[in-house]
């Protein structure tokens, strides 16, 4: 299998893309979990201009690339991986949860440090949350998360064909889990014993920022789980939860593509992030919040409904 990834790499990432691509916008089309409120038409431009954006860049900066790197690792022995070898069917499966995890902590640290979370809401301010929201991130943000990358492979050391694997899963898993669709609810919830499901993120997109602070994963919901910052759903339910960043809602700064590469420059550099929750004097915070949510869904003013829990209809 091995030889067969390697080989056909070009292939196989094209193929994955353009298919889970093509799959998922009709799945969208012929059934949307939501009304779109922006015109799709701009918002997939915009999102899509930043793939290719993107994509230019990470060509022209690096162009060893992560698949490069671990291929280097592996002929200089670098990397726990490499120093204390295992079977490929252990390794492979073991890199690949451990990308994960590292991908999960990365976006955690992109919410908590105010710096990082300028960069990280262009992801955030889309005000529609669909497959193309899954690949829109800011230029520093990609080059960040490429450098980040490439530190967790030269401690790893993991085999060539799991970086391949981890960077195909993601990409397919970031389309899937953003999209505008929603599963019968019974899957949707034995599903997420293991995966990320649509229903799952989206709460990560709400307007509410106890909200937008839970569901980090991209692929494995262990990690949320393990670490305590699971949320089942959404307040306000599905149908009726706010997507995007309360103080960025004009389509000209987060729908069109100038305004999205100018967002991380904009405003202050406090609030909104993990470590900048609103303080409240001990005893007047509502006690026992889910999933560590405190009282800081308060500032979000046009939020803080208070409904029950949002169970799916
Ligand atoms: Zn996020």
């Amino acid at each position: 299998m091995e030889t067969f990834v390697q080989t056909h790499e070009a292939a196989i990432r094209l193929t994955a893309f353009f298919g889970i691509f093509a799959a998922m916008a009709l799945w969208e089309w012929r059934a949307p979990r939501r009304a779109l409120t922006v015109s799709k038409t701009l918002r997939w431009a915009s999102n899509l201009g930043l793939v290719v954006l993107n994509t230019v860049l990470l060509r022209l900066l690096f162009p060893v690339a992560a698949v490069g790197l671990a291929a280097t690792a592996a002929t200089q022995g670098w990397g726990l991986l490499n120093q204390y070898p295992l079977s490929p069917w252990l390794a492979i499966p073991l890199a690949v949860m451990a990308l994960d995890l590292a991908i999960w902590a990365q976006h955690v640290f992109f919410h908590a440090v105010p710096a990082l979370w300028r960069l990280h809401r262009v992801h955030h301010a889309d005000l529609d949350y669909d497959l193309t929201t899954g690949a829109r991130f800011h230029p520093i943000e990609i080059l960040l998360s490429m450098l980040i990358k490439f530190a967790v492979i030269l401690a790893l050391g993991p085999p060539v064909v799991a970086v391949i694997l981890f960077e195909v899963i993601l990409n397919g898993m970031a389309m899937f889990n953003h999209g505008n669709v929603g599963l019968p609810s019974w899957l949707d919830r034995r599903l997420r014993w293991v995966f990320v499901t649509p229903d799952m993120h989206r709460v990560h997109h709400s307007i509410a920022e106890d909200e937008t602070n839970s569901n980090f994963g991209f692929n494995l919901s262990w990690w949320d789980r393990l670490f305590g910052t699971y949320r089942d759903q959404p307040r306000a339910g599905h149908l009726g939860m706010t997507i995007g960043i309360d103080d960025h809602r004009d389509p000209r700064e987060v729908a069109a593509l100038p305004g999205m590469l100018a967002l991380p420059f904009r405003g202050a550099i406090t609030g909104y992030a993990i470590n900048r929750r609103r303080w409240e004097p001990p005893g007047q915070g509502e006690p026992g919040g889910q999933g560590g949510s405190g009282g800081l869904g308060q500032s979000a003013g046009s939020v803080g409904q208070n409904a029950p829990a949002g169970r799916r209809p």
